[in-house]
């Protein structure tokens, strides 16, 4: 059971509650933003919930070897907003990134896309935040996670194989290399593999088979690394918030994949919620799951109403009693299994 904290969330306070809190209730690995106040952040509340008797979750950052959606942010400027905007933006903002006045809160906005076509104007948009490639090393060499998750996109195995050396050149003996490869076509349109079952528009998403030839390149540069693999599948990035109807989309994607995928666990994301165990059939073969917006969204009320009271969520007993029931509750069909 994996917390995504967002790969594009640099909330620090929000982090260190959720990393505590989560812990707590029992994951085994939180998946931060590649920067290091963010990963210190994560830490401090891991180390918290060790202090109250839980196990050190591994720690993961996340990385891109390419434009992708959980590496933008929303950009828009207030001063060209018209003064009596109903302000659609703010609404279907999940993060709360957006008030009832100014522009994006840069630290809460974890890319989501849902403010981007909101805008009546147009106003908003994306702009991503990738490091560079000197970076990479220097980063993980100081921060030292157990783990990486390396996003990519179909077409994209030249610059995951060199994002990959990036990651080795680190020095950091990981325990684990985790794939995240959406459904899009990335910058070079369709997959470039001879997969026989895709449709061949490049807007369509990718197919099972076509995702798994994406995914069986990747692993042959993973085991070239001599890194263990895990393959998250992130059907619909960052919706778990959205309904039921999204873990419905991630289990199916699992049961098409499952088939063709290579070695290594597999790992449900994308679009997981409260609904999503209940899906699962014992032949499913789900590995684990990863929670992100649902989890964040969750926590979200009792993080604001800490935040009101002028102390985190940790210090506020009441409050942390009922997220670590909201987080227990969330995490408990999967420790049973
Ligand atoms: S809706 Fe999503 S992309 Fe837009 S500001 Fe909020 S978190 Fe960022
Ligand atoms: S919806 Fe567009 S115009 Fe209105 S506040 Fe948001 S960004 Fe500005």
């Amino acid at each position: 059971m994996k917390l995504i904290c967002g790969a594009g969330n640099n909330d620090l306070a929000a982090i260190e509650d959720l990393c505590a809190i989560y812990s707590l209730a029992g994951v085994h690995c939180i998946d931060v933003a590649a920067d290091a106040a963010v990963a210190a952040a994560a830490r401090r509340g891991m180390a918290w919930a060790e202090a109250q008797g839980a196990a050190t979750p591994w720690l993961m950052l996340s990385l891109s070897d390419g434009a992708d959606p959980h590496f933008r942010k929303a950009h828009f400027d207030p001063l060209r907003c018209p003064s009596d905007c109903p302000r659609p933006c703010q609404r279907v903002c999940p993060a709360l990134a957006i008030g009832k006045s100014g522009g994006v809160l840069a630290e809460r906005c974890y890319g989501c896309g849902r403010c981007l076509p909101a805008c009546p104007l147009g106003l908003i948009e994306e702009q991503q935040v990738l490091l560079s490639a000197e970076a990479v090393p220097a980063l993980l060499a100081a921060v030292q996670p157990d783990a990486v998750e390396l996003h990519t996109q179909a077409g994209r195995q030249q610059a995951f194989a060199a994002r990959l050396t990036q990651v080795q050149a680190s020095g950091v003996n990981l325990k684990r290399l985790a794939v995240s490869c959406g459904l899009e076509r990335g910058a070079q349109g369709r997959s470039s593999t001879n997969c026989d079952t895709g449709t061949g528009n490049s807007s369509d998403p990718l197919s099972a088979r076509e995702l798994a030839a994406e995914l069986w390149q990747r692993f042959a540069v993973v085991r070239q690394a001599g890194l263990a693999p895990l393959w998250q599948l992130d059907g619909r990035p960052m919706s778990g918030d959205v309904g039921a109807g999204t873990a419905r989309a991630a289990v199916q994607l699992l049961r098409a994949i499952r088939p063709w995928a290579p070695p290594g666990p597999l790992q449900l994301a994308g679009g997981t919620n409260a609904s999503t165990a209940a899906l699962l059939g014992p032949g499913d073969g789900a590995a684990g799951v990863a929670f992100g917006g649902m989890a964040r969204s969750l926590l979200q009320p009792l993080l604001l109403e800490a935040e009101a009271t002028g102390c985190s969520l940790r210090q506020h007993q009441p409050l942390l009693d009922q997220a670590l029931t909201l987080a227990r509750g969330l995490l408990a069909p999967w420790l049973a299994r």
